[in-house]
């Protein structure tokens, strides 16, 4: 994951390791490296700027408090700020409710479907929860056929009504069936295309007021890089959703979404999405990520 990322990062930060002591020459120096490798990785231009000033300014101010060495202590200085850009503490996912209704949304391709199976795998065997998976894509019958596939793999019961061309009407009618067969947790998938476009975006905002969930989650990919900001932008300005889950971190990501999403939505990553496999999900843990970028 992110190899080409911690390769240039190791290589930025060796700069500091023969050095006895940190000066202001050596720590632009550093930075500099620090800077092209984020960018790179797809970083935006703006937060790999914010970040390597904040790097050099804790270089500098904390060089004369510490015995670390300089190498090591930019590796540290380094390790935590992408700790922190990336979210800080770990959050989990909501599930006051009786039933915990959580809405997916994101664009088509996302990989939605694939994680609504996967959080209800998770929830029914890490956290004893009694999951229902509900469909919602009226426009695809296919992606319909997808959830009841994934939902008889983990054993979760799916709500479908393939007549009905109302996604509102069977998100309700799902949570309905919900209450009154038990099920604590109501996962919701919804229809997305294939770009951000007006309709997408009224049909999720209609089926978010209707149900008003506990939960409301954008699923995004991370391989498109610098474009699942932007997506995630877009959804959060209509949704003002819960968390981010990032799809496909298993594949040739240089991991750009992973490191700038949070600072430009300001909602964590929840959880990520590692393989086309119903266990092949994590919780996000930023400070772990960072360790794992760093080596
Ligand atoms: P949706 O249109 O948003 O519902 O997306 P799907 O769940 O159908 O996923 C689209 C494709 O991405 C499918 O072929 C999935 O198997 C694949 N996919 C989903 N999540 C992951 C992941 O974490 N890693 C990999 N490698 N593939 C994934």
């Amino acid at each position: 994951m992110f190899d080409n990322l911690s390769e240039k990062l190791d290589k930025a930060l060796h700069v500091l390791k023969g050095h006895g002591q940190i000066t202001e020459i050596n720590v632009a120096e550093t930075t500099k490296e620090v800077r092209r490798a984020l960018l790179d990785a797809d970083v935006n231009f703006k937060i790999a700027k914010e970040f390597t000033n904040r790097v050099k300014e804790k270089a500098l101010g904390q060089n004369v408090l510490t015995t670390l060495q300089p190498g090591q202590l930019m590796v540290k200085i380094v390790k935590d700020e992408l700790t922190e850009l990336m979210g800080g503490e770990t959050e989990g996912i909501n599930l006051s409710g009786n039933p915990s209704v959580i809405l997916m949304s994101g664009l088509q391709g996302s990989g939605k479907t694939t994680f609504s199976g996967k959080l209800a795998n998770f929830l029914k065997k890490k956290k004893s929860k009694n999951p229902l998976l509900v469909a919602c894509d009226v426009y695809r019958p296919a992606a319909i056929d997808q959830l009841h596939v994934v939902g008889d793999q983990i054993g979760v019961e799916v709500y479908s009504d393939k007549g009905n061309s109302d996604p509102v009407a069977i998100a309700k009618a799902g949570i309905d069936h919900a209450k009154q067969n038990g099920y604590n947790v109501v996962i919701i998938d919804t229809a997305g295309r294939l770009a951000v476009d007006e309709k997408m975006m009224d049909e999720i905002s209609d089926i978010h007021k209707a149900i008003q969930p506990q939960e409301t989650l954008f699923v995004v990919d991370s391989m498109t890089g610098q474009d699942a900001v932007n997506t995630a932008k877009a959804f959060n300005d209509i949704l003002n959703f819960d968390g981010v889950i990032l799809t496909k971190l298993d594949g040739d990501t240089r991991g750009g979404a992973a490191i700038s999403i949070k600072s430009v939505v300001d909602k964590p990553i929840k959880f990520i999405g590692t393989g086309e496999k119903m266990e092949a999900i994590d919780v996000f843990h930023p400070s772990r990520m960072a360790d794992r970028i760093l080596g």
